[in-house]
């Protein structure tokens, strides 16, 4: 990789920090405003409890004084009704205080009332009261965390600021101009190129551009015009990836009592896969086709191990590995599951691979003169 390329790798982390930093520092004002206003509306919810005991005491007190002045009247009346001359009169009077103590009755009713409300009032108010300290409190926590966490995220930023500008000064004045035009508007100036494409955009690069790119040339993206480039440590060529994982294939034991094989021609079936189980003295075998996975005729079963029962399955066909008991390939009924079927033919191709390079190489090393 270019030395280039290193410092606007190192360019784009310390702007990704300082982006992730600035972020957070204003995510915390955020946090405390959320909670405060969440105060606030408790702080209202009490304010209205609070008003509500004072309404009612207001009330009780207009009642008790209506209550007095009925008194007052009631004994009045009854001054007057020792002085007045006629039946008719005496019968009004006596009408007027009946009527004065059905109101002191229902006033007292009221009070009554409000009485019983004053209960649940205090406790509402009182609720309201618990839930506002332990918000105070929680307020005064996170503002403390807050704090705490805005100063070491400003120090840290004064860090990777000091960083960013090494590493914008290490960049050549062009580049730089290039890969800020572009952060600005994409949010990255530099993209990495894997599987043939822009992991910025997507977008599968030409054969030549990834050519250029993948020989450490500065190259933009046709479509984000991002900075490419290329790490080598994270895509292994095409040929080397099969040879490695052709040299990790797991060989098959020759005395296992589960065996898979694959045939390139079976009577008139073509390509299949064969499965053979030895249980109790007897060989079960399984046939397949190898393109669909789709059985083909029936579990057949014979005596001894499947290499004495089948010996004629065996000429010309390849040993896979496969590792399914016989429970979970009666499970299967006419069809292998797709994974296995994909395990099997993946398993055949690294086979063939390896056969290949194994040719290849007896090739190389062996001289002619073995032949004759
Ligand atoms: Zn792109």
């Amino acid at each position: 990789m270019s030395p280039e390329i290193e410092h606007l790798i190192s360019l784009q982390r310390t702007d990704r920090e300082i982006q992730r930093l600035k972020a957070e520092i204003a995510e915390l004002p955020r946090r405390v405003a959320a909670i405060e206003e969440k105060l606030a509306g408790t702080k209202a919810v009490l304010e209205k409890a609070k008003a509500a005991v004072k309404g009612d005491e207001a009330a009780r007190r207009k009642y008790e004084t209506a209550i007095n002045d009925l008194r007052g009247k009631i004994s009045k009346y009854r001054d007057q009704s020792l002085e007045v001359k006629t039946n008719e009169q005496y019968k009004a009077l006596l009408h007027e205080i009946q009527f004065a103590e059905q109101e002191i009755g229902s006033n007292e009713d009221k009070i009554l009332e409000l009485m019983v409300n004053a209960e649940s009032r205090e406790k509402e108010v009182k609720a309201a009261e618990a839930e506002l300290k332990a918000e105070t409190a929680e307020i005064e926590k996170e503002k403390t965390i807050a704090r705490e966490q805005t100063a070491k995220d400003e120090k840290e930023l004064a860090e990777w600021n000091a960083k960013r500008n090494a590493a914008r000064a290490a960049v050549d004045a062009d580049l730089l101009q290039h890969y800020e035009r572009v952060s600005k508007f994409r949010g990255s100036g530099l993209a990495e190129v894997r599987d043939q494409k822009c992991t910025g955009c997507s977008v599968v690069l030409r054969p030549q551009t990834y050519n250029e790119v993948r020989g450490g040339k500065l190259i933009y993206c046709d479509s984000c015009q991002r900075i490419l480039y290329f790490d080598p440590s994270k895509e292994a060529p095409a040929e080397q990836r099969v040879e490695k994982a052709g040299r990790k294939r797991a060989h098959p034991k020759i005395d296992a009592s589960l065996a898979w094989y694959y045939r390139g021609e079976y009577g008139e079936q073509g390509e299949v896969f064969l499965s053979y189980v030895n249980s109790n003295g007897a060989a079960a075998r399984r046939i397949y086709d190898a393109a669909t996975g789709r059985k083909i005729g029936d579990t057949l079963i014979r005596e001894g191990n499947y290499r004495q029962a089948f010996p004629e399955d065996l000429n010309d066909s390849i040993r896979l590995n496969g590792h399914w008991s016989d429970a979970e390939q009666d499970e299967w009924e006419q069809e292998l599951p797709s994974n296995v079927l994909d395990t099997l033919q993946r398993d055949l191709d690294l086979a063939r691979a390896e056969a290949a390079s194994h040719h290849a190489k007896e090739a190389v090393s062996a001289p002619s003169s073995v032949a004759s």
